[in-house]
């Protein structure tokens, strides 16, 4: 395998862009090496510049429910391109997308689309602090909700205390209107609300937590800050980014079946196009402008061509079995990967939710919050990733991401990434 294409595009990005990337993680920094520069995508397969294909699990950070390049899809998306790609005026497609939404997810009443997860995060607590009248937010280590100023926050010192930011341009003043709390923790929950009750607007979660490491909560701690947070009139925020259309059409609140007061939709929602959301209860909603006194806005939000890919797979989505399938398949590929690992005696765990999975480079089985995974686990996730891109297998390059499978994995392919993802292992701690 050669990789020398994509080493001279990286040199040539570094020119252009920091890091040579427009995305941090994608710089290949936590594994060592030179990102890979893709070519093309066709169902489970990706081709990288040196037109060497590799079995994708990482499918462009979740979107590609579908594998890449769905014909559906793609011959969707052509045919809204032919009648113009953006008029800054409604379109029926949005009303499409929305419609196809609304028939088969019910925890939502109304919702407003924006052009990336990080706006819907954004907007999401801009509608919670202004529906409550109140600013200080919670939040979890080890959860993610995007690049939002307020949520680039890391835990301070104690249980429950005040963050600091998490980036340098985050004022401190933002920073202290947050608090990090650990996930699956009850009683720092307690400790807070007991602190700050009367000032909380919203508690923020991914209630499954697939971006540091899959950190899969006890449904018990979910059903408790859901109770919690009705007693006190805080707004709950499931971010479901990730976990919307991936773990069943209802995300984790269907799942779970929990109702949360505030949703975030991302990712699969745009079939691969620039796409977020926002939605809660009709009542909730109309306090969005132009209706209500919060204002969000987009030139691009509900853009008819993004609009067009989100609903061309989410109708495939929303097919009867398609989850099933789905997750009976990534049941398979984890048991393979984890009774070679067990063999052995290698200190590897897959634990998936549905399809999304992650590989945990410990011997623990229940990692539920941020602080119990080993650091110096990661230098194996590194030895294993460059072991598995020489199989032709490509994973995203940090332990602490998940992986995906898509409904184009043929089970027959699965195995066959499970025999590669086996010998990668074997050639990481030999
Ligand atoms: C990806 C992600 C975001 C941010 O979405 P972008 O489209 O990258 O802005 C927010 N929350 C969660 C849970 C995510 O996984």
């Amino acid at each position: 395998m050669t990789r020398a294409t994509s080493a001279q595009l990286y040199e040539e990005a570094l020119q252009y862009f920091p890091g040579g990337v427009n995305s941090p993680v994608r710089a290949f920094k936590s594994v060592g090496g030179t990102p890979l520069f893709i070519d093309k995508g066709e169902g489970p397969f990706i081709w990288d510049a040196d037109g060497q294909r590799y079995i994708d699990f990482n499918a462009s950070w979740g979107p590609m429910i579908l594998g890449h390049n769905h014909p559906k899809v793609r011959e969707e998306i052509i045919k809204a391109v032919e009648q113009g790609t953006s008029f800054g005026t409604p379109t029926r497609a949005e009303n499409r997308l929305a419609n196809l939404i609304f028939k088969h997810n019910k925890v939502i009443e109304r919702i407003r689309f924006t052009s990336s997860g990080t706006e819907a995060a954004m907007s999401a607590i801009r509608l919670a602090r202004g529906a409550t009248g109140r600013d200080k937010i919670i939040k979890f280590d080890g959860c993610y909700h995007g690049h939002v100023d307020s949520l680039l926050v890391k835990a301070g010192s104690g249980l429950a205390t005040l963050g600091t930011s998490s980036s340098a341009g985050v004022p401190e003043a933002y920073a202290k209107e947050t608090i990090v709390l650990p996930l699956n923790n009850k009683v720092a929950f307690e400790q807070a609300l007991m602190d700050y009750k009367d000032q909380i607007a919203v508690v923020a979660i991914e209630p499954i937590p697939a971006n540091n490491g899959l950190l899969l909560q006890d449904r018990d701690f979910l059903t408790f800050i859901r109770a919690k947070t009705k007693e006190h009139n805080i707004m709950l925020l499931f971010d479901e980014v990730i976990s919307g259309f991936r773990v069943g059409f209802e995300g984790a609140a269907g799942l779970y079946d929990i109702q949360p007061d505030v949703v975030c939709y991302g990712k699969i929602i745009g079939g691969g196009m620039p796409v977020g959301a926002f939605g809660a209860s009709a009542d909730i909603m109309d306090q969005v402008a132009p209706v209500g006194p919060v204002y969000q806005a987009g030139t691009l939000s509900g853009n008819p061509v993004a609009m067009t890919a989100g609903w061309a797979t989410l109708r495939e989505c929303s097919a009867a079995g398609f989850y099933d399938e789905l997750h009976t398949k990534t049941a398979r590929l984890v048991q393979a990967v984890n009774t070679h690992a067990d063999t052995h005696g290698y200190p590897l765990h897959v634990v998936h939710q549905g399809s999304i999975f992650w590989m945990a480079f410990s011997k623990e089985e229940h990692i539920r919050a941020a602080a119990q995974i080993d650091s110096g686990s990661m230098s194996h996730f590194a030895r294993f990733h460059a072991a598995a891109l020489e199989r032709g297998v490509y994973f995203g390059p940090s332990g602490y991401e998940v992986g995906f499978v898509s409904a184009a994995h043929t089970v027959e392919l699965l195995d066959e990434a499970a025999q590669r993802i086996n010998d990668a292992l074997d050639a990481t701690f030999a």
